[in-house]
C-alpha cells in the first residue's frame, strides 16, 4: 500500500523505504503545499509519533506512517531522548549532528557507564481513529570518539559490542537488519499483512 511518511528527514525515508520494501513510502514534497514540521510537544516517543501521524493525516486524509526516535543514554538519565534532533539547540539554532555527538561525549566524559539505546516509536494511522503502534530498541554503548561514515545522527558514537563496530560502520542493509527502526518497521509490516494490506 502507499504510506505517506511524516518526516522531512531523507535519511529516515531511505531507511524506511528499504525496510518496508513491499509498500510505497512517500514523503511530503519539500516546498510543496506545506512544509511538514509539526511541533513535537509530546512527553514520549510514542506521543510525538502520533502527533506527527495525525498532523499529516489531517492534511492528506490518506494512510500515513510516522516515527519518533532518538538516543537514550543511561548515565545521562535518558538524554538526549525525545530531544535527540534538537539536542543543544539555542534560540532556534540547531547544532550539526557532529556537534551533537561532541556534546554527548563531553557530557559523558570519562564515565565508565556507557550503556545506551536507540529507541523508535512508529505509528501507522489508517484512518482518523485507527492506528497500529510499536516501539523498538537497539542496545549499545557510547564510544569515546566518532567512528565510521555511514548512517546519520548519533551512529558514529554508538557502538554495538557484539559486532565491535559503530552503527556508522555498518552497511545500510546491516543497519536495517538490527536497528530500532528496522525492527519497528517489520513489526508494522507484519501487522499490516494480517489485515491484507
Ligand atoms: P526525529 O526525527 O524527531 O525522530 O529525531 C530523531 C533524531 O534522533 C535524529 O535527528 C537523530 O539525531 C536521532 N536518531 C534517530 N534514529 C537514529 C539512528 O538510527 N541513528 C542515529 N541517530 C538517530
Amino acid at each position: 500500500m502507499t504510506l505517506w511518511f511524516a518526516t522531512g528527514n531523507t535519511h529516515k525515508q531511505t531507511e524506511l523505504a528499504a525496510i518496508l520494501s513491499g509498500h510505497s513510502i512517500k514523503i511530503p514534497p519539500e516546498g510543496g503545499i506545506f512544509d511538514f514540521n509539526p511541533p513535537e510537544t509530546g512527553n514520549t516517543f510514542f506521543d510525538n509519533a502520533l502527533i506527527k501521524a495525525k498532523a499529516l493525516y489531517r492534511l492528506l486524509k490518506e494512510p500515513v506512517i510516522a516515527d519518533d526516535s532518538g538516543l537514550c543514554v543511561d548515565a545521562l538519565e535518558g538524554r538526549p531522548g525525545i530531544y535527540s534532533s534538537r539536542y543543544g539547540a539555542r534560540e532556534g539554532e540547531t547544532l550539526s549532528p557532529s556537534a551533537r555527538n561532541t556534546l554527548v561525549l563531553e557530557e559523558l566524559g570519562d564515565n565508565p557507564q556507557r550503556r545506551a539505546r536507540f529507541v523508535c516509536a512508529m505509528v501507522v494511522l489508517l484512518s482518523q481513529d485507527r492506528f497500529f503502534a510499536v516501539q523498538e530498541i537497539l542496545e549499545g554503548e557510547i564510544l569515546r570518539e566518532e567512528r565510521g561514515r555511514g548512517g546519520f545522527g548519533y551512529d558514529p558514537i554508538f557502538s554495538i559490542p557484539e559486532r565491535s563496530c559503530t552503527v556508522a560502520e555498518l552497511t545500510e542493509e546491516e543497519k536495517n537488519r538490527i536497528s530500532h527502526r528496522g525492527k519497528a518497521g517489520r513489526r508494522l509490516a507484519a501487522l499490516l499483512s494480517t489485515e491484507g494490506l
